[in-house]
């Protein structure tokens, strides 16, 4: 039995958990004991886009800190008002490259299935703020179809479940999934981005564990921490057992400002992702969408990290530093 810090979330399922997330700025910043001057700010926003945050990681928050950087990621803000040029809607346009609702195949050899449009938090600087991608997910019936193309598509070796979140699809609807991908004999390998584990430990259950540890596939997990704070003592817990199955753990993280534009920081989640057996995939610089502009890092900034990253860490340590392009062979190296 997994020992939790708070035994009132202990008894609750990550289903539970989910549903009784935070979805109310007063009280998240009442729980802060953050004062309400923020809260003017944080109105027009929140209407846009609303916030959402499990109270484990909302737990995982300093108190009375408004610059907190977890807080950050999470706190609708006035900034996101401001409109800045080449800050879209859409700013990858990803859906131009669909052959079948719900699936991407924009890179050689892989394809990337949008298994859900939900997700379990909110992140101020996601691309999804303004799409419905719930409306271009493969669901139950566009799966078939996903399928269809898949099976005759014998280049690609592996697919990526993404969403949204895909690991807030129940259990038994990703083993129905898997078991419909590995069913097509050159998918050799199976991998799920996934911000879910990080915010929400709980969601690594045993069941998914005996999923992936089951199937002929090869798993891959790569999570998404942006900040070595947001990793604590339950994810040796949660994480380790999924290495211990077999997956293959990494990380991506998205370069944001306020939030890990420190190489002290970088430098300090690569040495805790690697305590937990995951290996640092990609450091993204972020996904120019509306409402995101005051999250940018510039690119001599970035590059200058980076540098330092290198200059302090083991090569495997160190992240590739990209960006994605509309229309690119494969995620950009910045430099
Ligand atoms: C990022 C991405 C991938 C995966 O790229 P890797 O470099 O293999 O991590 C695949 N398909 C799409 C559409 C992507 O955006
Ligand atoms: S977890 Fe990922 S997909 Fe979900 S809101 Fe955050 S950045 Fe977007």
């Amino acid at each position: 039995m997994i020992h939790r810090t708070d035994p009132a979330l202990q008894a609750l399922s990550w289903q539970r958990q989910l549903a009784d997330a935070i979805s109310d700025p007063a009280e998240l910043l009442r729980y802060l004991e953050i004062d309400k001057h923020l809260l003017p700010a944080t109105a027009a926003s929140q209407q846009k886009f609303s916030l959402r945050v499990p109270r484990w990681f909302a737990g995982r928050m300093e108190k009375g800190n408004p610059n907190d950087p977890l807080l950050r990621q999470v706190l609708p803000l006035q900034e996101e008002s401001i409109s800045k040029a080449g800050f879209v809607l859409d700013p990858v346009s990803d859906l131009t490259q669909s052959p079948v609702p719900g699936l991407l195949h924009k890179y050689r050899g892989r394809a990337l299935l949008i298994a859900t449009g939900a997700c379990g938090i909110n992140c101020r600087y996601c691309f999804r703020r303004h799409y419905p991608y719930a409306d271009a997910t493969a669901g139950r019936e566009g799966l078939s179809a996903a399928v269809a193309y898949l099976e005759q598509a014998a280049d690609i070796s592996e697919v990526i479940l993404s969403g949204g979140d895909p690991l807030m699809l129940p259990d038994h609807r990703l083993a129905e999934l898997t078991y419909r991908l590995e069913a097509i004999p050159h998918i050799r390998r199976l991998r799920i981005h996934t911000r879910l584990p990080v915010v929400l430990p709980d969601r690594v259950t045993p069941e998914l564990i005996d999923l992936l540890a089951a199937t002929r596939m090869q798993p891959i997990v790569v999570l998404h921490a942006n900040h070595s704070r947001e990793l604590c003592h339950e994810h040796r817990l949660t994480i380790a057992p999924l290495r211990e199955s077999g997956v293959t753990l990494l990380n991506q993280s998205v370069l944001l400002k306020g939030v890990n534009d420190d190489a002290r920081i970088l430098c300090e989640l690569s040495e805790k992702l690697f305590s937990l057996g995951v290996l640092p995939y990609y450091l993204h610089q972020l996904d120019r969408v509306a409402g995101a502009a005051h999250f940018e890092v510039t690119d001599a900034v970035a590059l200058d990290l980076h540098r330092k990253m290198r200059a302090s860490l083991p090569g495997y340590l160190v992240p590739r530093l990209v960006r994605e392009e509309a229309g690119a062979a494969s995620k950009i190296p910045l430099g």
